[in-house]
């Protein structure tokens, strides 16, 4: 029974930490419940980088009911100074009876040593309980934290015969209008979204994120752009209070233009190394250190096919629409060698599917 309310107050808490989703980043999705003799006496969740963590604002809203409570927090709290003082030392100050957490924290300077820190102070402790729904909910933070490289989606959209455009290239629009609605609801999860250079030229999109549910969120664009051909009059330009603009380039490329573009807003990235394109694994590691802990990858299908040749691809959002488009020329999904064998073809795992309009969605892991 004790078990039973346990889980339910874990669950309240998830629904918390849920709203987090695309804010908190680069930190956990986190939320926290304090409850005293049955009663839910302090909740909270942690907002964004710099605000206090989830079970300070449940802490701070139970107030001296604190004192003697049940604690359920969805990760381990931390014991590290960081943008915030360390969590485990308010829970100490304040007492709780039991501490419940769901998840240990995948970070190394944390790991384990919540919990342990709490035991030494006589809170008892229990760990585990829901943690699954912890690894879906902070997959990003679980791969950016232990590999200091951001967890990478890619999104496309196809037809049934896997084409992503026709011969001429027309690709508007491939998927319906709700499903694209969708796209912009997903946009607003990850920090940037990402496409190469020919993608912008040919589409001039603005990548922002348009869905109500995403008021004031600034997501950082980035382009792969070898060569600097990025057009000064792009319309993306005019979205910058939207997000950044990053564009990452070769060292060779005009010092001119990129002061042009840096004149306009836009961050140039000039990557060390050299070489005849964007090394995506260089690009990768760089926004790993600068806090970029999630990208979307939209296209175009070069830029696919290299993220997905070079094993770079987390995640896939795959819209298929029920069109056959045909013909020889027209480019699919995938171009590059491809695999000789079916078993060396790159499989999805934990496959989730669902229909928008007419659309089928389909997820998966690699
Ligand atoms: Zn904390």
């Amino acid at each position: 029974m004790k078990n039973f309310k346990d889980i339910s107050y874990l669950q309240m808490a998830y629904s918390l930490a849920e709203k987090a989703k695309g804010w908190a980043s680069p930190n956990p999705y986190v939320g926290a419940v304090i409850v005293k003799r049955g009663i839910i006496v302090g909740y909270g969740y942690h907002e964004k980088p710099g605000k206090p963590h989830a079970e300070l604002v449940a802490l701070q809203m139970a107030g001296p009911l604190s004192r003697s409570s049940s604690a359920f927090i969805t990760l381990e709290p931390c014991v590290h100074w960081g943008r915030t003082p360390p969590c485990v030392e308010s829970l100490i100050q304040v007492r709780p009876k039991r501490v419940v957490i769901s998840a240990l924290d995948p970070n190394p300077l944390v790991f384990k040593k919540g919990v342990k820190r709490l035991r030494q102070a006589g809170i008892q402790v229990s760990s585990g309980l829901l943690e699954e729904k912890n690894k879906y909910l902070n997959e990003i933070y679980l791969k950016y934290i232990t590999k200091k490289l951001p967890f990478v989606a890619a999104k496309t959209a196809i037809s049934l015969d896997g084409k992503i455009a026709t011969k001429k290239f027309d690709s508007r629009w491939i998927s319906s209008r709700q499903t694209r609605e969708y796209v912009h609801l997903l946009r607003g999860e990850y920090d940037a979204i990402m496409v190469g250079i020919s993608t912008l030229i040919k589409d001039d999109p603005f990548l922002t994120v348009r869905h109500r549910n995403w008021k004031g969120k600034k997501t950082t664009r980035i382009i792969l752009d070898s060569r600097l051909r990025f057009p000064l009059n792009a319309r993306i330009i005019s979205t910058l209070s939207q997000g950044k603009i990053m564009i990452f380039t070769l060292k060779k490329a005009s010092r001119k233009k990129a002061e042009a573009l840096t004149k306009k807003g836009v961050d140039v990235v000039f990557l060390p190394r050299s070489s005849s394109k964007v090394d995506l694994q260089e690009v990768l590691a760089w926004l790993g250190r600068n806090e970029i802990a999630s990208v979307l990858v939209e296209g175009g299908s070069l830029l696919l096919t290299s993220m997905f040749e070079q094993k770079l691809v987390d995640k896939i959002f795959l819209t298929i629409s029920p069109k056959l488009i045909g013909g020889r020329e027209a480019p699919s999904i995938l171009q590059g060698d491809g695999a000789d064998c079916i078993k060396d073809s790159l499989v999805l795992k934990r496959i989730n599917s669902f229909q928008i309009d007419e659309d089928i969605i389909i997820e998966g892991y690699f």
